[in-house]
């Protein structure tokens, strides 16, 4: 028993008599143990990842490099969750990761769906606002969160240089927002939002249908929600209710509208009850730091 005793001794014994009794249990290695198993972790989750990703030919429209970009094979995110506003929660991979295409030779970046669609004028001004100052970037296999908010900040960046339309710029900034939401960022998810926001308002009313899919009653559900999420509750009230009171709209969408519309009331009866539960608005010079990207379509 006490050869037991003695192998348990601490490394920190003859330290008693400075107040140190305690010390069997401390581990000095332990830490670099957990990192160890957390870099093995890392490393096998990356290559899962891997696993669902494929590399696509694509040829720069702007200065007709060949480039690969990452895709996510078809089969691969599985959905978990879809948010009031649309965004989906996935697991295991995260195709918004991969949504923004990006020519490393020309500084070009777009959502994929929009990469081939840029006319003559546009490119030029690619040519000469972004690839003049474009420094290149090699980015990893496998894309994480804060890569996806650099390369969409990319591709935002591009379509205010081209002058692309609202929906175009109002979708980017959406996605965008959705990043930040992933990351509880909610101030700048807050800033991206009322982008989005402004500009879907413009596109309603000056762009054809279908907008990225949606059409004219999702965009008018979508405008009333993310007026809701800003907290403009009247403004918000009123697309809702557009929604709920057009004959023509889907039963699941004027359903969804109505949920809004009760989270709503349920909101302003709380702020009535408690008026120190106000948030502190944005202050003014931030909520317009991203305004004049949509200033130029008008
Ligand atoms: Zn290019």
């Amino acid at each position: 028993m006490a050869d037991d005793k003695n192998n348990n001794i601490s490394i920190f014994s003859g330290l008693e008599h400075l107040g140190f009794n305690d010390t069997e249990n401390i581990e000095i290695f332990k830490k670099e143990v957990d990192k160890s198993e957390k870099v093995n972790n890392e490393i096998s989750e990356s290559q899962k990842q891997l696993s669902l990703i494929y590399e696509k030919e694509i040829i720069c429209p702007v200065c007709e490099n060949r480039f690969k970009a990452k895709a996510v094979k078809i089969s691969a995110p599985r959905m978990v969750k879809k948010d009031s506003d649309f965004f989906i929660r996935y697991e295991n991979i995260n195709p918004y990761f991969y949504d923004v295409w990006l020519c490393n030779i020309c500084g070009y970046a777009a959502m994929k769906i929009d990469f081939e669609r840029i006319k003559g004028y546009q490119i030029e001004r690619v040519q000469k606002e972004i690839s003049m100052k474009w420094k290149g970037k090699s980015y990893p296999d496998v894309y994480d969160v804060n890569t996806a908010i650099e390369r969409y900040k990319l591709s935002l960046l591009n379509y205010a240089v081209i002058d692309a339309k609202a929906s175009a710029k109002a979708m980017n900034c959406l996605k965008l927002a959705w990043m930040f939401r992933l990351i509880e960022d909610f101030y700048s998810e807050s800033i991206f939002l009322n982008n989005a926001l402004q500009g879907f308002n413009e596109a309603y009313y000056n762009e054809d249908f279908p907008i990225y899919g949606m059409n004219r009653y999702t965009t008018m559900y979508l405008i009333g929600e993310l007026n809701r999420r800003l907290e403009n509750y009247e403004e918000s009230l009123v697309w809702l209710s557009k929604v709920v009171t057009t004959p023509a709209v889907p039963q699941k969408l004027k359903e969804l509208a109505r949920d809004q519309k009760d989270i709503i009331k349920a909101s302003m009866a709380a702020k009535l009850e408690d008026d120190n539960t106000l948030q502190e608005p944005l202050p003014e010079e931030k909520k317009n730091f991203f305004l004049n990207i949509f200033k130029r379509s008008k």
